[in-house]
């Protein structure tokens, strides 16, 4: 497919990289594509930036039939622009659209595609240390309905946005609250899928925590409220002992590219990686027994965050010394220095644009 090109009246002037902060500014283009039971996937458009129009009754805005992804562009110190593992974020992206029933989309065409973007916003790409350019594949369903059904159509878009640096005073590790009353996604349920409903699951619980002085959430299985699952929008891992320990992916979980490139980097590191579940309990004895040596949450905008200190059923701890454990701090620079082109590419992660 062929993808057509409509030229900006005029561009944005582009933010002071020293200030940026995450997702509030977006470049001057975004792609777009349609979809209908007739002609499937078609009409792919780089055009200028802007609102869409929806009429009231459309049905993503009553029923959350969404999905959406998130991933990064990153420029290595001699200009040049990578992508990190994107092929494993636009395979996420149909497996969580075959959870909202939305149709599928080409894989190799929508890499194609956030390329050719990339090209065309280039010097949207931000250069001082640790900035990035975060990008938003979404599909939302656009059919003007108001009873529940599967839409007929649906509106693809990529939307690019220039972000800064996760710690710009080095590595901050984040207050953890545990709930056993709020759950972010139950047995059979969407907690897999990348989609609006499990992000709207989570607003209540994370406001709570707020109140309460901490950071984020660590969410709980929704079935036994026992199993430890996700920290905010991450992945969770533990080290006990010397073993690194995160849970199994049990359909409530999101995989994670970052959780699966952190396993792949410890153990070619020789250590002891172990994907099985994890309870709170089993967390709890282990600090007792000064076994519990680090916890750390794994996501795309931070890559890697260590948890200071959590409070679970009224009992706070701190984890180690409550600051950056050896393991965390060297995940969190052999992965930055692979995605900003530094050390290589030993696992073939990277795609130039
Ligand atoms: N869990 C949830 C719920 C998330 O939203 C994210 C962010 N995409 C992650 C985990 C981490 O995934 P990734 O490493 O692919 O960014």
């Amino acid at each position: 497919m062929e993808i057509a090109f409509r030229k900006a009246d005029s561009l944005k002037n582009h933010p002071d990289q020293s200030s940026l902060g995450f997702g509030t500014i977006f470049t001057d283009y975004m792609f777009n594509m349609d979809y209908n039971p007739d002609q499937g996937w078609h009409n792919p458009r780089i055009e200028p930036y802007g609102p869409m129009e929806m009429d009231p009754s459309t049905i993503v805005l009553h029923y959350g039939q969404t999905i959406f992804e998130g991933l990064k562009a990153y420029r290595t110190e001699s200009g040049a622009v990578q992508l990190f593992r994107p092929m494993d974020n636009i395979k996420r992206f149909n497996q969580s659209g075959d959870k909202l029933c939305i149709p599928p989309v080409d894989e190799e065409f929508v890499l194609h595609a956030l390329v050719e973007l990339l090209k065309v916003e280039k010097d949207w790409i931000p250069s001082a240390p640790g900035t990035s350019l975060y990008i938003r594949p979404t599909i939302v369903a656009t059919d003007p309905y108001v009873g529940l059904r599967v839409s007929q159509t649906y509106r693809f878009f990529i939307i690019l946005s220039p972000v800064g640096a996760y710690y710009p005073e080095g590595f901050n590790p984040v207050k953890i609250w545990v709930t056993s009353k709020y759950v972010r996604a139950v047995r059979g349920g969407l907690g897999e899928a990348k989609t609006a409903a499990n992000y709207a699951a989570s607003l209540y619980a994370t406001e709570m925590a707020h109140k309460e002085g901490y950071t984020q959430v660590m969410w709980l299985d929704g079935v036994e409220l026992k199993y430890v699952e996700e920290v905010g929008s991450m992945n969770i891992f533990f080290i006990i002992g010397d073993e690194l320990i995160t849970p199994m992916l049990n359909g409530s979980i999101l995989a994670g590219v970052t959780r699966n490139s952190v396993m792949t980097l410890a153990r070619s590191w020789g250590m002891k990686v172990t994907e099985r579940k994890i309870s709170i309990d089993e967390v709890y004895a282990a600090n007792e027994k000064g076994e519990l040596k680090e916890i750390f949450g794994s996501g795309t905008a931070a890559v890697i965050s260590p948890v200071g200190h959590m409070k679970f059923d009224g009992t706070e701890i701190t984890i180690g010394d409550g600051g950056v454990g050896p393991v965390s701090a060297r995940l969190f620079k052999e992965l930055m220095d692979i995605q900003y082109g530094k050390a290589g590419d030993p696992f073939g992660w990277t795609v130039p644009v």
